[in-house]
């Protein structure tokens, strides 16, 4: 160990702490981040030794902040998942998951914690390789549909078409509250082909607002092998957490299987399907 730190001492850079630009460093420098790991307990310890020092000598103040999340603010704006991998030696990993919400940021769906690599990248959310394997019979072969953003219909719902001239047809679950307006549209009755597989559902779930709830429901999500394709806080109150997910599951079966776990679980106060 007094090897090791020594060895750090001697390998830091002179730190010059004049202002390079107008001003000087009390009006430049009035805060100072220093990252908390997970990491090695000598190195943290002497980045915040160090970080301590550089306040003490002007007055600026030090800011501790989990190394994961740094590291999850950095990464590109179009990433909507994030899993953190840092190297904890002996075959193990330092980890964590984020998702970003709807307001930008991120919600930790899976804390720093110790784990194998391949563990994490099981859990980790990937697109369903099966995404495009679904067909609908009773339309017209090559006629353009789409799978309506009101109801999400997977694979097992009963489905409906509405034909209006020189329109998609929009393929919705019967029960849509979207039919009513739907009046002046052809109706078509459709079923979907066999074998068909993949879509995205979307569910409303309402949390407890405890420490690890969000973890716990990606676990329980993980385990199902759903799909996480967006999540976001809707509502936030004192004692629960309402959050809009979209999941990419495979038919109504595992949909259903995804939700009696998800309500099984104590931290999921409900779980409806929007
Ligand atoms: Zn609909």
């Amino acid at each position: 160990m007094q090897r090791v730190l020594a060895q750090g001492a001697l390998d830091m850079q002179p730190i010059d702490l004049r202002a390079s630009g107008p001003g000087d460093v009390d009006d430049a420098l009035r805060r100072i981040g220093a990252t908390v790991g997970p990491g090695s307990f000598t190195g943290l310890r002497i980045a915040i030794t160090l970080a301590k020092t550089m306040a003490l000598a002007t007055a600026a103040k030090v800011v501790a902040v989990p190394t994961p999340l740094v590291l999850a603010e950095n990464a590109p704006p179009g990433a909507r998942h994030v899993v953190i991998v840092l190297d904890a030696k002996r075959g193990q990993i330092f980890t964590a998951s984020f998702a970003r919400l709807d307001d930008d940021d991120w919600a930790a769906v899976e804390p720093a914690h110790l784990d194998a690599l391949s563990a994490m990248l099981a859990r980790a959310p990937r697109p369903l390789a099966q995404r495009t394997a679904i067909s609908i019979k009773g339309l017209t072969p090559g006629v353009a549909y789409h799978l309506a953003q009101c109801c999400h219909p997977i694979p097992g719902d009963r489905i409906v078409g509405l034909r209006r001239e020189d329109e998609e047809i929009e393929v919705h679950v019967i029960g849509c509250d979207t039919l009513a307006s739907g009046v002046d549209a052809d109706w078509l009755d459709l079923a979907w082909g066999e074998g068909s597989d993949g879509g995205a559902a979307r569910l409303s779930v309402i949390l407890r607002d405890v420490p690890g709830a969000l973890g716990a429901m990606a676990s329980i999500l993980g385990s199902k092998h759903a799909n996480i394709v967006n999540l976001g806080l809707v509502h936030r109150d004192g004692s629960f957490q309402t959050f809009n997910l979209d999941l990419e599951v495979h038919d109504l079966a595992h949909l259903h299987a995804i939700i009696a776990a998800l309500r099984g679980a104590d931290q999921v106060s409900s779980v409806e399907r929007i």
